[in-house]
């Protein structure tokens, strides 16, 4: 499917602010390889600042850095074994665009699965002294694999341990509400919170997950931390709250 272009992203931006979005998430595919001629990322970004309160762009971290939304999420998943054997060799010039990086704000992003979870405490301390904050999803089985779908008993004991790290002053930016929610997925979802565009501009209100798994059971299998983060802040739910303003810097 081709990308996006430029033309297009210049009138979906005010259109997304009419429709009620106020914080904007570059994401899906990799963002910073982006191009419509002479047109980058950062005229993406540019152009989004004059009508969202935040911007956040999600990469692989394979590129440099130099990025100009108000936070970058870099996806990494393990220590440099695990994570180049989940993604690809890249873990070593992911570190390296980090630390040469002039952003403020670079979370990692974590996903969680069934070969990584044992190395997540590792991680996180690896990682304190490189990034901002660390956020957390679960891995999310898509029908065309869910072997890395990680049990309810050990997404509980990876939990704790964040929980257990946040406590002791690692840079854990989920909030305690929510490790403790996704232990066994009793939060309740606002799904109508969340928007996205498909690459050829179709837009969808709602979750973009719902579903997607495999037997259909996607919302008790959701693992989507960030989302419970915001349906919890909307049910005004203090923690959340909380963890929204260290995350987003607004509110
Ligand atoms: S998959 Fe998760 S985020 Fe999506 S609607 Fe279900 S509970 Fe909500």
């Amino acid at each position: 499917m081709p990308d996006i272009r430029w033309p297009q992203i210049q009138r979906m931006l005010p259109e997304l602010y009419e429709r009620g979005i106020r914080i904007l998430i570059l994401e899906g595919g990799e963002p910073l390889l982006w191009k419509d001629g002479t047109r980058g990322i950062n005229d993406v970004i540019v152009k989004a600042k004059k009508y969202f309160f935040c911007i956040g762009v999600t990469t692989n971290g394979t590129l440099p850095l130099d990025i100009e939304s108000d936070i970058i999420w870099v996806s990494i998943d393990g220590l440099q074994e695990m994570h180049d054997r989940l993604r690809g060799k890249s873990f070593e010039r992911i570190i390296s665009n980090i630390e040469g990086s002039k952003h403020p704000k670079i979370f990692a992003n974590i996903t969680i699965n069934r070969l990584n979870y044992n190395e997540i405490g590792d991680l996180v301390k690896h990682l304190e002294p490189l990034v901002k904050g660390i956020t957390i999803q679960f891995f999310y089985p898509y029908s065309e694999s869910d072997e890395l779908l990680l049990s309810w008993k050990d997404r509980a004991a990876v939990l704790e341990k964040l929980k257990g790290l946040k406590k002791e002053g690692y840079p854990v930016s989920d909030s305690i509400l929510v490790l403790d929610a996704l232990k066994s997925n009793n939060w309740s979802c606002e799904p109508w919170l969340i928007a996205n565009i498909e690459p050829d501009g179709t837009y969808n209100h709602g979750c973009y997950l719902k579903n997607r798994a495999s037997d259909n059971s996607s919302c008790k299998l959701c693992g989507f931390a960030a989302h419970a983060e915001i349906s919890l802040a909307y049910q005004l739910r203090w923690g959340a709250i909380a963890a929204g303003r260290e995350i987003l810097g607004i509110f």
